[in-house]
């Protein structure tokens, strides 16, 4: 799961990192208000969307008076927001940070995840922040300094101070850049991050470090035992068809395709997946019903995938081991019904109850193409999209 800005200044605030002061605001009338009762001449007036790369796009303003907040914050809310991470359509937005104007004298960039290869939280940090960090991994990668961190010991002093040295931190503010690193790292730990991001932290003409940017993800397996985090999920910004399938506990991502795949089990709905990549054509979506699909859970899943207009044909890949195919059959006859399916239908199934889920497919009377394999099923589908 994914919060704004604003949002994860507040988890870091929290855990003793510094952070410029800053109101969220949902209308123009509120950032001025805010921008008046923040006081001082310079005041940063901040998209918020669940993507960065907000600056380029012309979503971070600086104003230098009241009348200029009102003037961004008429400009920028509201606005469709296009930057490298949000794809071509952009992003609508609807809330806004507004914020005290900062004294950037040096950007500097740190961030964690979790290392699968240790199985420890990664620290990476440059001297080299701001807007272009993935260019510098591409271009520069010796210029971002990791640190593997031990669980039992925490980020140390040693390491918070050593690798804050790296990065240029001048020696009268590494005792503050160990607050904030350990702070990152203590917020990251408790919270069950799975990535956390300040870009910039900076460094300010009288010396301070602070945290200028925020981004954090969450492990969503781990949101049960954090309501905190969880009440400040924002579904305008995730996917429609994603927030439906969550609803009906199916694993749904949407993707550019327009082929509909409906798959029990995750590693077949990736293999399937690349199957109809390797003939030529791109799933719409990646949808894994699991293990005890319903004929209900069927159908929510087919309307789930002709809600999408680009799909143009649907595969239907199972295996049906705790599964059984004759179960399968019936939702999707009923799903059929239900939907008034009129794109094409290959299915391909297999294991238990495979003759009884085949014959009533068959005995349907509905335009079903079968399929005993998945390349042959994968073909037929491509196929039936290219209008042979
Ligand atoms: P994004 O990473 O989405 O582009 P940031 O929050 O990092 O958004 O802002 C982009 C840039 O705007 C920063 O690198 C920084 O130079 C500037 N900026 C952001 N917040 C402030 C602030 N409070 N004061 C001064 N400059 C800021
Ligand atoms: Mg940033």
């Amino acid at each position: 799961m994914k919060i704004h800005e604003y949002q994860g200044k507040e988890i870091l605030r929290n855990h003793g990192v510094t952070t410029p002061r800053g109101v969220p605001c949902f209308s123009v009338d509120e950032a001025v208000k805010a921008a008046e009762s923040l006081g001082g001449n310079v005041w940063v007036v901040k998209a918020q969307i669940h993507a960065g790369g907000r600056g380029k796009g012309g979503g971070v303003k600086v104003a230098k008076s009241l009348d200029q907040v009102r003037e961004y914050a008429d400009q920028i809310l509201g606005m469709q927001l296009v930057t490298h991470q949000t794809g071509p359509e952009g992003q609508k937005v609807r809330r806004l940070l507004i914020e005290e104007g900062a004294d950037i004298k040096k950007e500097l960039y740190v961030g964690m995840v979790v290392d699968r290869v240790t199985q420890r939280v990664c620290l990476m940090a440059s001297s080299e922040g701001g807007m272009d960090i993935e260019e510098v991994a591409a271009h520069t990668p010796e210029k971002i300094h990791k640190v593997f961190v031990d669980p039992a010991k925490g980020l140390t002093d040693a390491e918070a101070d050593d690798v804050a040295r790296k990065i240029g931190v001048p020696d009268a503010s590494i005792t503050q850049a160990r607050t904030q690193l350990q702070g990152l790292y203590n917020a990251f730990w408790g919270t069950d991050a799975s990535l956390a991001e300040i870009n910039p932290l900076i460094l300010t003409g009288d010396g301070k470090v602070i945290a200028l940017d925020a981004k954090m993800n969450f492990d969503s397996n781990a949101l049960y035992r954090h309501e905190d985090i969880l009440a400040m999920r924002d579904l305008d910004e995730e996917d429609l068809a994603e927030i439906e399938a969550s609803k009906h506990d199916l694993s749904y991502i949407s993707l550019d395709g327009n082929i509909g795949c409906m798959v029990n089990g995750a590693g077949l709905a990736m293999a399937t997946m690349d199957t109809i990549k390797l003939f030529g054509a791109e799933p719409a979506n990646f949808l894994d019903v699991g293990g005890g699909a319903t004929v209900e859970k069927v159908t929510e899943a087919f309307k789930l995938m002709l809600a999408n207009s680009k799909v143009k044909a649907i595969l239907v890949n199972i295996f049906g081991g705790i599964m059984r195919c004759d179960t399968i059959a019936d939702g999707i006859i009923e799903a059929a019904k239900q939907t008034h399916l009129s794109v094409p239908l290959v299915v391909r199934m297999r294991g238990t109850n495979e003759e009884i889920g085949k014959r009533t497919l068959e005995q349907s009377g509905l335009p079903i193409i079968t399929a005993n394999d998945m390349a042959e099923a994968a073909q037929k589908v491509v196929a039936a999209v290219a209008g042979h």
